[in-house]
C-alpha cells in the first residue's frame, strides 16, 4: 500500500473512533458494542506501531475520554486523570511486570506487589476535599479538564461531605467509580443499554435533582492531587480511605506474582456474575509508591498500572433456567434464561441452545455455570459448561415430547435432501390451534418484508394479542379503536396514525400477501414466483386440486418441499378462513406480468440508503416489473446508484469514479414518469 493511501486509511479510523467516543463519552449511548470499539483501537495502534509516520493528537494512544460537554462549567484536574494500559493475556502481563523490572533495574527475583482492584465499569470522578469539607467534584473529561458535577455528586450518599479525622490530608482529590448497582439497574426504564451507560448518563444531568432520582453508588480507590497524605502504598491507602468513611471494594487483594495474578482473575471472572455491580476487569497497581513516583506515566496512562479486561465476547454465567421457544414454523427452540452480565457493554440474560441435539451433546443443565459467548451481532449462546461445578443433584435436561404451547406432539422430520432426521423438532399442530405459533405468524405478517404495517411492533402484536384483540392476520383490519384509545400508553394521535397505517396497507401486491401468510419455506422470492404463476389472489386462494399442486412443479425454483408445505397449508381449515377473510378486507393487486419491453429495458440498479416511503423490495420489485434489474454492488455492469438517506459514501465514490450515474429518489421516480 502506498504511503498517501495508509494515511487516508488511518484518518479514516481516528475520525471513527472519535465518533465513537463522543457517542460513549457525551451521549453516554454507544452506538457500536465495545469489542468493535476495542477492535478499531487495536488496529489503529498495530497501524502505528507498523509505520511511524503515522501521528495524531487524536490517537487513542494518546487521548483520555473525551472533550468535556459544552453543558457543564468546565475545571482543571490539578493532576491530570488517566486512562488505563490494558492485558488480555498471561503474555501481556509478564511483558508489563518485565518492563517494570528493566524501568526499575530490579533483578528477575524481586518480587513486586501489586493490589489488584476489581475493575467497576462506571464512570470516574474527581472529588476535592478542602479542610475536610467536599469542596469540588469533576467527571474525567479529557483529562486535563473535567465537568464541573458537584451538585450532582453531592447527591450520592455513598460520598462523605465533611470528614473530621485528623489524619485526613489538609487538601486532597478523592478518585473513585460512580456506578449503578445490577439490581437497581434492572428497575429503571430500558433507556440505557448497561449499568454504566445509566450511571454516566444519570450523573451527567443538568438538573441534580433528576441525578438523585437514581440510586447512584460510589467507591474510592486513588487520588490526585493532596497535600499532607501520610502513606506509603495503595493498600494502606485503601484501609485509609474506609477509615475516612468511603466505599471500598470488598474483593481488593495485595499479591505478587503473575501467575497468582492469573488465579486471582480466574476465581474473580467467575465469581462475577453474582456481584451486584458490573466489573470489566481487574486493574493491577504497583503498590509502593516510592515505585509509582519513579516509574511516572506514558502519554494517556501510568506504568505503574495496567488493567486486566475480561474478554469483551465471554463472560461466565449461571443458567438459571431452560426456556423452550415455539417459532412461526413450529420450531421449538431452546433458550437458557442466564443470570445477567454484561459482555462487551451488552447486558446478556438469555442465550439461545440453538436446538436438542445441541443440549444433549454439550450435556447443558439447569443450574450448570457456563461459559457464554456475545461475539459480534450473532445472538449469545453457550460455548460449554462447567461439569466440575456441577451441582450432585443436577439434572440431565429431557427435552419436552410435547409442544408447551398447545400440547401437542411434536416431531422430528425426516428430510429427503440430506437423508437425515431433522435437528429441529417442531409442534406438530397446523395454523392456528398453537398460541405460541399464531403470535409469531401475527409478527410475521406486520412485519417490514410482509405488510410493514408502520407502528405495529412485535411488543404491540403481543399486547393486542393478550388483550384478545386479534388471533388471526384480518382482525387486525377490524380493530375497535375507541378500545385502543383507552390503552395506557395510548392516545388519540397514536390510535390515529396506528389506523392510518393499517389502512394504507388494504392495498397490497399478490406477492406480499402470499409472503405475509408465513406459510412454511415460502419467502420472499418464493411468493413472488407463486405470484406470478397464479397472477390473481382469487386463482391462489382457490388451489386445491391435485393437477394444481403439480403445475407448480413447473415453476422454476419450487420444488416439493414447496408444494408440499403449500399443501399442507391449505389443508388446514383456520388457514382457509384467514384466505376467505382477508379476502373481504383487503384489495389484492393481481401480479405483473414483466414486460420485456418497459421503460428501464436493460438498465440495472442498485440503492445505497433509506427511501422516502418505498421499501427495498417494493423498488426492487417497481426496477423488474419495467424491465429493468437489480444488482448487488458497485461494478461496471451497475448503471445507476439510487441514493438516499444516510447512503454508504464508499458506494458513492466508487460509483462515481466508475462514472456511474447517481441519482436521488425523484429522479428514479421520473424515469418511471412518476412522482413520490
Ligand atoms: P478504561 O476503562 O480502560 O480504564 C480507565 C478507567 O478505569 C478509569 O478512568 C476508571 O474509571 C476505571 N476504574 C475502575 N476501577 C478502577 C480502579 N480500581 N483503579 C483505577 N481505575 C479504575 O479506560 P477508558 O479509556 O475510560 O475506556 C475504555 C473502555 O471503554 C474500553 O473498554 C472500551 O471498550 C470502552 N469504550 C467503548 C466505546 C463504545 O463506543 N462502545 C467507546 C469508548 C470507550
Amino acid at each position: 500500500m502506498k504511503k498517501k493511501e495508509i494515511q487516508k486509511k488511518y484518518n479514516e479510523k481516528i475520525k471513527l473512533i472519535n465518533k465513537y467516543n463522543a457517542y460513549y463519552y457525551e451521549k453516554s449511548n454507544p452506538i457500536v458494542n465495545d469489542q468493535v470499539y476495542d477492535n478499531l483501537k487495536k488496529e489503529i495502534l498495530q497501524l502505528e506501531i507498523n509505520y511511524n509516520f503515522l501521528k495524531s493528537e487524536n490517537s487513542p494512544s494518546k487521548v483520555v475520554g473525551y472533550k468535556p460537554s459544552k453543558n457543564f462549567k468546565k475545571s482543571f484536574h490539578k493532576v491530570p486523570m488517566l486512562s488505563l494500559g490494558n492485558a488480555f493475556s498471561e503474555e501481556d502481563l509478564d511483558n508489563f511486570e518485565k518492563k517494570i523490572k528493566n524501568f526499575l533495574s530490579l533483578k528477575d527475583k524481586n518480587e513486586i506487589y501489586y493490589n489488584a482492584e476489581p475493575k467497576i465499569d462506571g464512570i470516574s470522578a474527581s472529588l476535592t476535599y478542602k479542610k475536610g469539607k467536599f469542596y469540588k467534584g469533576l467527571s474525567r473529561g479529557d483529562g486535563k479538564e473535567g465537568e464541573d458535577i458537584t451538585e450532582n455528586l453531592a447527591t450520592i450518599r455513598d460520598i462523605p461531605k465533611a470528614i473530621s479525622f485528623k489524619d485526613f490530608p489538609d487538601e486532597i482529590d478523592i478518585r473513585g467509580e460512580v456506578f449503578i448497582q445490577n439490581s437497581d439497574f434492572k428497575n429503571l426504564n430500558d433507556k440505557f443499554a448497561n449499568p454504566r451507560n445509566a450511571a454516566s448518563g444519570s450523573l451527567r444531568q443538568k438538573n441534580p435533582s433528576d441525578t438523585q432520582k437514581i440510586p447512584l453508588k460510589f467507591i474510592a480507590y486513588t487520588f490526585g492531587y493532596e497535600k499532607g497524605l501520610l502513606v506509603e502504598n495503595q493498600s494502606d491507602f485503601i484501609n485509609k480511605l474506609n477509615k475516612w468513611g468511603f466505599k471500598t471494594n470488598p474483593l481488593n487483594k495485595l499479591i505478587s506474582g503473575v501467575k497468582n495474578l492469573i488465579e486471582n482473575y480466574n476465581e474473580i471472572e467467575k465469581k462475577r456474575a453474582n456481584l451486584d455491580f458490573d466489573i470489566d476487569g481487574i486493574v493491577y497497581k504497583v503498590n509502593d509508591f516510592a515505585m509509582q513516583k519513579r516509574l511516572g506515566n506514558v502519554a494517556n496512562a501510568p506504568r505503574w498500572a495496567i488493567a486486566h479486561k475480561f474478554s469483551s465476547s465471554k463472560a461466565i454465567s449461571k443458567i438459571l433456567d431452560i426456556e423452550i421457544q415455539v417459532g412461526r414454523t413450529g420450531a421449538l427452540t431452546p433458550v437458557a434464561k442466564i443470570k445477567a452480565i454484561t459482555i462487551g457493554g451488552v447486558v446478556v440474560s438469555n442465550a439461545t441452545l440453538h436446538n436438542e441435539d445441541e443440549i444433549n451433546r454439550k450435556d447443558i443443565r439447569i443450574g450448570d455455570t457456563a461459559v457464554i459467548e456475545r461475539a459480534g451481532d450473532v445472538i449469545p449462546h453457550i460455548l460449554s459448561v462447567d461439569i466440575n461445578k456441577r451441582l450432585k443433584n443436577s439434572k440431565k435436561f429431557i427435552f419436552p415430547e410435547n409442544c408447551p404451547s398447545c400440547g401437542s406432539k411434536t416431531i422430528k422430520e425426516f428430510n429427503k435432501i440430506t437423508k437425515k432426521i431433522d435437528a429441529v423438532r417442531r409442534c406438530s399442530s397446523e395454523g392456528y390451534n398453537c398460541d405460541k405459533i399464531s403470535i409469531e405468524k401475527l409478527k410475521h405478517f406486520v412485519s417490514k418484508e410482509a405488510f410493514n404495517i408502520d407502528g405495529f411492533g412485535k411488543k404491540i402484536v403481543e399486547n393486542f394479542w393478550k388483550l384478545k384483540f386479534i388471533k388471526f392476520p384480518h382482525d387486525i383490519f377490524k380493530l375497535d379503536y375507541t378500545k385502543i384509545e383507552k390503552l395506557e400508553g395510548w392516545g388519540k394521535l397514536s390510535v390515529q396514525n396506528l389506523k392510518y397505517s393499517i389502512n394504507q396497507k388494504k392495498n397490497i401486491s399478490l406477492e406480499r400477501l402470499i409472503y405475509s401468510l408465513g406459510i412454511r419455506h415460502i419467502g420472499l422470492e418464493n411468493a413472488k414466483l407463486l405470484s406470478k404463476h397464479f397472477m390473481s389472489f382469487s386463482k391462489f386462494k382457490s388451489l386445491s386440486k391435485k393437477s394444481d399442486y403439480e403445475e407448480m412443479l413447473n415453476i422454476d425454483g419450487i420444488g416439493e418441499t414447496q408444494v408440499n408445505s403449500i399443501k399442507s397449508f391449505f389443508s388446514n381449515e383456520a388457514n382457509l378462513k384467514v384466505l376467505n377473510e382477508l379476502e373481504k378486507v383487503l384489495v389484492v393487486k393481481n401480479a405483473i406480468q414483466n414486460s420485456n419491453d418497459g421503460l428501464l429495458k436493460n438498465k440495472t440498479f442498485l440503492v445505497t440508503g433509506k427511501l422516502n416511503g418505498i421499501s427495498r423490495a417494493e423498488v426492487k420489485s417497481l426496477i423488474e416489473e419495467n424491465s429493468g434489474k437489480t444488482v448487488s454492488s458497485v461494478s461496471k455492469k451497475l448503471n445507476y446508484l439510487i441514493i438516499g438517506d444516510k447512503p454508504t459514501k464508499k458506494k458513492i465514490d466508487n460509483a462515481k469514479q466508475l462514472k456511474i450515474n447517481v441519482i436521488d429518489q425523484a429522479e428514479f421516480l421520473k424515469m418511471l414518469n412518476k412522482t413520490s
